[in-house]
């Protein structure tokens, strides 16, 4: 693995709100008000590609992703789930959880697409502590050790 450089973002800061850690991994809370309940898990060490994780490793992280779309789905009932795994950007493997509204500002696009409309502001108040409680209760299940 390449070592941490100093300047990489997601070694020197979480990278959103933590809300559920591992000690390889962790799920955060990005701020974007046009998606609320949008989550990443990232996975802590450098790795560029899921087919570099071992094998326990690549279920740990998927676990943990599809942890994360059920409590987004139970808590925001988005029409629909967006997953995805791009990492152009950064050394660290890492999944978006998305969720969307027909009337968010990019469907039926992805985010990172043209806006399609002004957002109609999904405001959904679901606090990071309802988020972290339904986290835990998701993964309690598993025999991931919560950091
Ligand atoms: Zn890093």
């Amino acid at each position: 693995m390449s070592p941490s450089a100093p300047s990489c973002e997601l070694c020197s800061t979480p990278g959103g709100e933590v809300l559920w850690q591992s000690a390889r991994c962790r799920v955060v809370r990005v701020d974007d008000a046009d998606y609320p309940g949008f989550c990443r898990v990232i996975w802590n060490r450098h790795v560029r590609e899921m087919t570099d994780l071992a094998a326990d490793e690549r279920q740990e992280l998927m676990v943990v992703v599809f942890a994360v779309e059920s409590v987004v789905r139970a808590l925001f009932s988005p029409d629909k789930i967006n997953l995805a795994s791009l990492g152009n950007m950064t050394p660290h493997v890492h999944w978006h959880i998305i969720p969307r509204w027909q009337t968010d500002k990019h469907f039926p696009l992805p985010i990172w697409g043209m806006p399609q409309r002004c957002a109609k502001g999904v405001s959904l108040a679901i606090s990071n502590q309802e988020m972290i409680n339904a986290l835990k209760e998701a993964l309690a299940t598993t025999e991931m050790e919560e950091k």
